[in-house]
């Protein structure tokens, strides 16, 4: 491709994308095809030569677009979102152009620059204590891996790291029956074995119960294990409930443990300062993650990992190659040493420009928004006697399920909202997910999309309305 021909079609597929997201409520949210579809469409051997864009393009429309679930659809209120803006989008082709590799200062130091600025201004919008120093990292996923290797090693004097486990004692983890299946991920990949990851209950509001958690501890140290960790969650992901950080965080000093929260959705809601308290107990915590690609407007990939001690974080990473020193060592931040891969995008490039083009201000009426029409819902819930509501909202996650008439036994309410659910995510209009709450089937309606309005969530809650009552039990 000659640049001029890049110039045309650049322009091009910009309007493609706008026009994309114009007519975004037009396709149907999750993708109504088969498995096999797409597979069969392309071509089993790669073109010798080169094809025309126009081609490309054209079955960019044809092949891939039906087999697209359209995440940045008002009518997707599946999972937990993964919000794009126009910002983020605007950003994300500038570093997609420059293409930069910045593993470490000197392979583009505005990118670590901006970076480190970048997670000091998140740290300050979110009401994080000065202490807390910030790194991009992909996904929560990946921060909780980091942060429970980081504990081990700091644990250990970093002698696993050096060593391997050899006869270490058995370290256990702790989370709550409601945590999120990153955690036991990051307990199987650290080598700690599954069997050490202890999952303590949770109250009637899905919260995990502090007295619990310290029998168990104290239980383990008599059996001779050697409790390491506790991960705790602002914001769960079956029903956003928040866990008493307070608490938690007095039993971690008094066992000396290491404290990391999961709050990779719910963080975002941390811009709200009348929802600090979520976060009572921060100062004893030792890492903290949220997504901003979750709830925050930023696209996918861009995890806000913070540790009160990147000492700590370094020395578990670091690795120091002939090939990668550096006069500036020492100087400046190597992000390469903050995190497990080497490689890392500019994504710092987006934060900056959605946090500047929506200003805190912008960002925080969004997130208020959310929060108020999940709050309308719930009163909606609660006012219609076929409905029942089916844990607390304490954010923007509303958990309910249908009482069909003459329907008795959960069985047969399970059943019914399982197929109500296929109905609905079938029929195009909107997307939902469900959980479990209690072996009972829940369907979960999350209010986060970023362009989403009181006239969605009611067009969607009257759909909901009029498909169960074509659905008998
Ligand atoms: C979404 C989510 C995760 C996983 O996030 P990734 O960034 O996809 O790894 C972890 N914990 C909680 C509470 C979540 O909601």
């Amino acid at each position: 491709m000659k640049p001029k021909e890049f110039r045309v079609h650049a322009h091009r597929i910009v309007d493609w994308m706008a026009d994309y997201l114009e007519k975004i409520e037009t396709f149907p949210v999750k993708s109504t095809v088969s498995p096999g579809d797409i597979f069969i469409q392309i071509p089993d051997k790669p073109p010798e030569n080169g094809e025309p864009m126009d081609d490309i393009m054209q079955d960019l429309d044809r092949i891939i677009m039906p087999g697209m679930t359209h995440w940045q659809s008002p009518g997707f209120f599946a999972y937990f979102n993964a919000n794009s803006s126009y910002p983020s989008l605007l950003a994300e082709m500038i570093t997609s152009c420059m293409g930069a590799q910045c593993m470490i200062w000197e392979t583009s130091p505005a990118a670590a620059e901006l970076e480190e600025r970048m997670m000091n201004w998140l740290a300050g919008m979110i009401g994080l204590p000065q202490t807390f120093h910030g790194v991009i990292q992909d996904t929560a996923s990946t921060a909780t891996l980091a942060s429970l290797l980081t504990a081990r090693e700091k644990f250990t004097g970093y002698a696993i790291n050096e060593k391997g486990f050899g006869n270490q004692p058995d370290f256990r983890i702790y989370c709550s029956t409601e945590t999120h299946s990153s955690v036991e991920k990051a307990v199987k990949i650290g080598g700690f074995g599954r069997c050490n990851l202890v999952k303590v209950p949770v109250d009637k509001e899905f919260r995990l119960i502090p007295e619990n958690l310290d029998r168990t501890i104290t239980h383990d140290k008599k059996q001779g294990k050697v409790p390491l960790s506790v991960v705790a969650t602002i914001g769960t992901t079956g029903t956003t409930s928040i866990d008493p950080l307070k608490e938690i965080a007095a039993i971690c000093q008094h066992h000396k443990l290491w404290l990391h929260v999961d709050a990779a959705m719910a963080g975002t809601a941390l811009l709200l300062p009348e929802y600090r308290w979520m976060i009572e107990g921060i100062e004893a915590v030792d890492s903290f993650v949220f997504n901003p690609h979750k709830w925050m407007f930023t696209n996918f990939d861009c995890s806000a990992y913070f540790v009160r001690d990147p000492e700590t974080l370094i020395k578990t990473f670091e690795i120091l190659p002939e090939y990668l020193k550096t006069r500036t060592r020492g100087m400046v931040n190597d992000y390469r040493d903050w995190g497990i891969p080497l490689g890392r995008r500019f994504r710092a490039l987006k934060l900056w420009f959605v946090i500047r083009e929506f200003g805190v201000k912008g960002l925080q009426d969004k997130i208020r928004l959310h929060l108020a029409l999940a709050a309308k819902l719930k009163e909606m819930i609660l006012k219609d006697q076929q409905v029942e509501l089916m844990a607390p909202v304490p954010l923007n996650t509303v958990c309910f399920r249908i009482k069909p008439e003459g329907a008795e036994d959960d069985e047969s309410i399970n059943r019914y909202n399982e197929q109500l659910l296929q109905v609905l995510n079938s029929s195009g209009k909107l997307y939902m997910t469900h959980t479990k709450l209690n072996g009972k089937y829940t369907l979960r309606m999350v209010i986060g999309q970023t362009n989403i309005t009181e006239q969605h969530v009611i067009r969607a809650w009257e759909t909901i309305k009029e498909y169960a009552t074509k659905l008998t039990i």
